[in-house]
């Protein structure tokens, strides 16, 4: 299910880079903390992208280590995937300081052109996007009551 949040956040980036020439492949930065299986995103994009110009398009996705401090002893941590405690007292009290990553690196459109736009506003899209998402799911204040 989160796969599918994150497709979603994904096709509306790609979709608005495009600018409506069909997709080939799309390049993704995922971090480790999105505990992302490649393969059910690509099975979830195809079932958002499904009538647009990107349903035929390829994921691929660079991974990128979380790494995290460890706020009892200081240690830095550096994996791949998760237990995300301290490598040197196993604590799990620690601050995150990569690994929470996902950008749109780049996209191949059909005609074999790349677009590139590795910029932050990439990541804050997808994250605003979720970030709605999660409000939503939440179901809104009423403030009806306080007129
Ligand atoms: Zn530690």
């Amino acid at each position: 299910m989160h796969e599918l949040a994150l497709a979603e956040g994904i096709l509306e980036v790609v979709l608005d880079m495009t600018q409506g020439r069909p997709v080939k492949g799309i390049h993704l930065q995922v971090g480790a903390l999105h505990a992302v299986v490649p393969e059910s995103l690509q099975f979830s994009f195809q079932v958002i992208a499904q009538d647009t110009l990107a349903a035929e398009a390829a994921l691929s996705i660079d991974q990128v280590h979380a790494v995290f401090q460890c706020n009892h002893c200081g240690e830095m941590t550096d994996v791949e995937t998760p237990p995300y405690n301290c490598r040197s007292c196993g604590s799990s009290d620690v601050a995150i300081s990569a690994g929470d990553e996902l950008l749109v690196d780049s996209i191949e459109l059909e005609d074999g052109t790349t677009i590139s736009k590795p910029t932050p506003t990439d990541a804050a899209l997808i994250d605003g996007h979720l970030k709605e998402h999660m409000v939503s799911n939440k179901g809104f204040v009423d403030h009806r009551d306080v007129a």
